[in-house]
C-alpha cells in the first residue's frame, strides 16, 4: 500500500506517503496560504510532487475547520467561511478527493490502525491550545445534523465561567487544555512539571490540572460509556505519567466505579503524524 496523505492546518500544509508500516515516508511541508484558492493549488502541487514518487497513488486530505455535508468548509485560522473546497479539489484534480476535518481524521486514524483498533465505542481527546477529538461509535465517527462533527472541547464544564472564544463561558477547554497546563506551570514548562511528578514530587497544580481534565471526562463517561478513552495531543509528550494520572483520578469518580468500570485510558498511537495518516486511511476507506 502506498497512499498520500495531506494534513492541511493552520500553519503548514504537509503530506506524506504511508506504507503498510504506517512509517510516513516522502514528507513535504509547506506553509498554508491565505485563500481557500491558494490552498488547493498548493495541495495540487504537493500531490504532483508525490505522485513522481508513487504515481497515481490514492489521495486523502486532512483539513482544519468545521465540514458541512455539501464540501463546505468553515475554519476561522484559516480565514474561510463556507468555502466550497470539496468542489474546488474535484475541478483541480478532475475526480472526487475525500477530505475531512483533522480531528475527524486522527480519530479514523485510532481507530483504523492505532489506539482504537477493535473498539466498539472510544473517544479521542486531543489536549492543545484546545482540546479536540471525536466519538468513535460502532465504526463510525458520531457526526451531527448534516454531517457536521461535535466540540468536544466546548462542553461546558463551569457554568458562567471563563469566555471562551466560542462565545461561550466555562467551556472544557478554558480549564483542561495542554495551554492551560502551561500557563498553571510557569516558570516550570509542562514538560518540567511532569517529570517533577513523574520522580514524586506532590504538586498542587498539577492534581488542579488533572482535576479538570477528569471533571470533563466523567460527563463523556456518562454520555457515551466507552470503552476506551484515548489521549493525544501536545501534551501526551509527557507520556504515561498523564494518563496514569488521569485513570487514577477517574477511577474515584461515580461515573466510573457505578457505570464504566470498563473504561480504559490510553495514550495515543500517532502524535504528529496523525493527521498524514488519517488522511490516508480516508483514500483507503474508498470503495
Ligand atoms: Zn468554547
Amino acid at each position: 500500500m502506498s497512499i498520500i496523505g495531506v494534513d492541511v492546518g493552520g500553519t503548514n500544509i504537509k503530506a506524506g506517503v504511508l506504507q503498510d508500516t504506517f512509517e510516513v515516508c516522502c514528507r513535504l511541508d509547506k506553509p498554508t496560504p491565505p485563500t481557500a484558492g491558494g490552498i488547493v493549488n498548493t495541495i495540487q502541487e504537493i500531490v504532483a510532487e508525490l505522485w513522481r514518487h508513487v504515481p497515481g497513488a490514492p489521495v486523502g486530505i486532512s483539513f482544519a475547520g468545521t465540514w458541512d455535508n455539501q464540501g463546505r468548509v468553515t475554519a476561522n485560522q484559516l480565514g474561510l467561511k463556507n468555502a466550497p473546497v470539496k468542489q474546488m479539489l474535484q475541478d483541480v484534480f478532475g475526480m472526487d478527493i475525500p477530505v475531512e476535518n483533522d480531528a475527524v481524521c486522527a480519530l479514523i486514524a485510532e481507530h483504523r490502525y492505532g489506539a482504537l483498533k477493535d473498539c466498539q465505542v472510544g473517544i479521542l481527546l486531543t489536549l492543545g491550545t484546545g482540546i479536540g477529538g471525536g466519538v468513535m461509535v460502532h465504526g463510525q465517527p458520531l457526526r451531527g445534523y448534516q454531517g457536521v462533527h461535535g466540540e468536544l472541547g466546548h462542553m461546558i464544564t463551569h457554568l458562567d465561567g471563563r469566555l471562551c472564544s466560542c462565545g461561550q463561558k466555562g467551556c472544557w477547554e478554558q480549564y483542561a487544555a495542554a495551554r492551560v497546563l502551561g500557563q498553571m506551570a510557569a516558570p516550570l514548562t509542562t514538560k518540567e512539571l511532569a517529570d517533577q511528578v513523574r520522580n514524586g514530587l506532590q504538586s498542587d497544580v498539577w492534581q488542579q490540572y488533572i482535576h479538570e481534565v477528569v471533571g470533563g471526562i466523567q460527563s463523556l463517561l456518562m454520555v457515551f460509556m466507552p470503552e476506551v478513552i484515548v489521549i493525544g495531543g501536545g501534551l501526551s509528550g509527557a507520556g504515561s505519567i498523564l494518563v496514569g494520572s488521569i485513570q487514577q483520578e477517574l477511577e474515584q469518580t461515580s461515573a466510573f466505579q457505578t457505570y464504566c468500570p470498563f473504561t480504559r485510558v490510553v495514550p495515543a498511537s500517532f502524535r504528529n503524524d496523525a493527521g498524514i495518516i488519517g488522511a490516508a486511511a480516508l483514500a483507503e476507506e474508498k470503495p
